[in-house]
């Protein structure tokens, strides 16, 4: 028996966007995007269908590295928590310069917007909207210092093209302005002038 993965076929990707759990015993599709698999009769956002992976069953989507995905359960069990908050970092940290709603997340992640709060708050110690924006401050934080772009272009980049906004949360989560962050990131570097991009 292969354990190979394959494109999905017509009558497979039919199974998978009808929820139709005929198919249950049948295959298993696993997303490349996500790194998660699913029964085909998963309830989840549908994904792309050239991100999708057909494997003959559970073992084969697992020996290929997929997670099973924590609201089918193709496994019979869940997805331990602490794995399933690491998804959702990872799934954050690369995610961070687009809008990302609680509700993106929960659907990337497979998972009730209300379940992901809860979870991640409980494992993390901050919410999932509170994690996004600590990632943000802290790009932009780079940025900041690693390139002469002005605030608002910097904001865009992070996710935050409302200039004020940034501008206050920044303010809110460092104890600094933009500005006088920046400031203070060059006057540290000694005798550099401030167009020297060159910080080694
Ligand atoms: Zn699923």
């Amino acid at each position: 028996m292969s354990q190979a993965s394959q494109m999905p076929t017509d009558e497979q990707w039919q199974a998978i966007k009808n929820n139709d759990a005929s198919y249950n015993a049948k295959f298993m599709y696993a997303i490349k995007t996500t790194g998660i698999f699913c029964k085909p009769s998963c309830k989840s956002r549908l994904p792309n269908r050239e991100n999708v992976r057909i494997f003959q069953d559970a073992d084969g989507a697992q020996a290929a590295q997929f997670r099973p995905c924590k609201r089918c359960k193709p496994t019979g069990e869940r997805l331990p928590d602490q794995e399933w908050v690491e998804l959702i970092s990872r799934f954050i940290e690369k995610h961070y310069s687009e809008p990302i709603r609680l509700r993106d997340i929960a659907d990337a992640c497979h998972g009730s917007a209300f379940h992901l709060q809860r979870t991640f708050k409980r494992i993390k110690g901050i919410t999932p909207t509170e994690y996004v924006q600590r990632t943000r401050i802290a790009k932009a934080q780079q940025l900041m210092n690693g390139t002469n772009r002005s605030i608002a272009e910097i904001g865009v980049a992070v996710g935050m093209p409302n200039t004020a906004y940034f501008i206050t949360l920044f303010k809110k989560m460092t104890g600094s302005t933009p500005s006088d962050y920046r400031q203070r990131g060059r006057a540290g570097m000694t005798n550099v002038d401030a167009e020297g991009s060159d910080c080694q």
